[in-house]
């Protein structure tokens, strides 16, 4: 029951999160490639993790907002709520990568992101496929893959623009 009324404010809780974890890890191991430097790094994160965050809760109130101006709307969910559950989700995300990056020395730095954020989508793809659709593994490795590949566009674009900053 819980489910049926708050579906619309769960995928936000779980886009947010996911979308944080994956572009966040993304632009840490981006920048960890192209630079060495950790104040640099974090600071690069914490940017996209903020601006991200706002802008998310952005979309997601401007898109629920046409869906909900449609005559035929079936949607009860508070427009407000669905953008300030996307907003702090985002944050979430952002932080649960970004807060370990904190403890580990610079050459570390990728690596830890990068567990830290793939063991929080596969959790996320687990508990997605509880809630949903009953197909756990294949939603946990979904995860997983779209998470891999964000990972890998940042980390060929870092590598490609490289500095000695
Ligand atoms: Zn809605």
């Amino acid at each position: 029951m819980f489910l049926k009324i708050n579906q619309d404010y769960l995928r936000s809780l779980i886009f947010g999160f996911q979308d944080a974890l994956v572009s966040t890890t993304g632009v840490i191991v981006g920048i960890s490639a192209g630079v060495n430097n950790k104040p640099l790094i974090i600071l690069s994160a914490l940017v996209t993790i903020s601006v991200e965050a706002m802008s998310m809760a952005a979309g997601q109130y401007l898109s629920e907002k046409s869906v909900h101006d449609l005559p035929q709307n079936r949607h009860h969910d508070n427009l407000i709520i669905g953008s300030l559950l996307m907003f702090f989700s985002y944050l979430a995300g952002g932080f649960m990568v970004i807060t370990p990056v904190f403890f580990v020395p610079l050459q570390y730095v990728s690596v830890t992101s990068i567990i830290f954020a793939f063991t929080s989508l596969f959790i996320l793809g687990f508990l997605k496929a509880k809630l949903f659709t009953g197909k756990i593994w294949r939603s946990a490795i979904e995860m997983l893959v779209i998470g891999g590949l964000a990972t890998l566009i940042g980390l060929s674009v870092g590598s490609l623009f490289s500095t000695t900053i």
